[in-house]
């Protein structure tokens, strides 16, 4: 993630990252009481750096630091700033940035006066790589929204999705799919689902998953490209044997699936309205609008 150079913005200023410092007494070490953002930069298609959804992204992190009462004083804008001047300090055009809010040293569960920041990037491939994957649904549940405010991306919710990954990796899988308590289909430990079927895709309703921005996206790239999408509850038994599947996140992007707990999506995912998806999805991050509209008209 970072070697003698890197530098970190931590607290109001750049320093090295191998040389950071933070409290062993901090809340969010001891109860995972802290809430983050998974962000990516892109070298756009003219050369320029850009941070896609920047502004979506740090508003969740106000949100989800407000969802866990703690103390927020920052503005997007100013962490936007920020977050470009951290890029050009490590001459990072394609990056993933992890913006992380913390408390101080508290061994109580009382409320905090002050918390702080730190903002990492790191160059990073698409994390669940570029291959179909073989998903298994996770024996473990998503967290459920009466035990905790799971629209916030808190530090403490990915325990769950380090144990549901865990589980199904250890049996050979490749990424795992989460139900949630209602056993709904729910989500991955980092990213969202759609499934495809007649043309037609599907994704869980909004309610017991994080409200994913990529998946934001890929509702308006449906609705750009009269793509019919419908959010709604189903059972992993509805995803069996679809045309294809995909999860998306910011840090995975769009990436199909191969199957699920053994039944194969029945679609080559070259003929998918997903890939069209991933193929848009891709574009857009560089802002290639115009070889998009080329692209879907030179199939239709
Ligand atoms: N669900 C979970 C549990 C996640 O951790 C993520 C990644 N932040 C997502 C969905 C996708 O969210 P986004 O598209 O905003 O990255």
């Amino acid at each position: 993630y970072y070697n003698n150079d890197t530098l970190i913005y931590l607290n109001g200023s750049f320093v090295k990252a191998a040389e950071a410092k933070m409290d062993f007494y901090s809340q969010s070490l001891h109860y995972g009481y802290s809430v983050f953002e998974g962000i990516r930069s892109y070298k756009t298609a003219s050369g320029q750096t850009r941070i896609f959804k920047a502004e979506e992204h740090y508003n969740r992190l106000k949100a989800s630091a407000e969802a866990l009462n703690m103390p927020y004083t920052y503005s997007t804008d100013e962490l936007i700033e920020v977050t470009y001047a951290l890029l050009d300090k490590n001459n990072f055009q394609d990056a993933y940035i992890r913006p992380v809010i913390y408390a101080p040293a508290n061994m109580s569960f009382n409320l905090n006066t002050e918390s702080f920041i730190v903002i990492e990037a790191w160059q990073m491939a698409p994390f669940l790589g570029d291959k179909l994957l073989r998903v298994m649904t996770s024996s473990f549940q998503r967290p459920n929204p009466k035990g905790f405010k799971i629209h916030a991306k808190a530090g403490g919710h990915y325990v769950n999705s380090i144990l549901a990954s865990q589980e199904v990796k250890a049996l050979g899988f490749d990424e795992a799919l989460l139900t949630d308590m209602h056993g709904c289909v729910a989500e991955a430990p980092g990213a969202n689902v759609f499934f495809e079927k007649d043309g037609k895709l599907v994704t869980p309703a909004l309610g017991n998953i994080l409200p994913g921005i990529t998946r934001a996206t890929v509702l308006v790239l449906c609705d750009e490209l009269n793509i019919p999408v419908e959010e709604k509850q189903f059972t992993k038994e509805e995803m069996y044997g679809a045309d294809a599947a995909f999860f998306c996140g910011t840090a995975a992007e769009v990436i199909g699936l191969h199957s699920l707990d053994d039944v194969d999506f029945t679609m080559d995912w070259d003929n998918t309205v997903s890939k069209l998806i991933q193929s848009a999805y891709k574009n857009l991050v560089v802002e290639k609008r115009q070889e998009l509209v080329n692209e879907i008209s030179g199939i239709e």
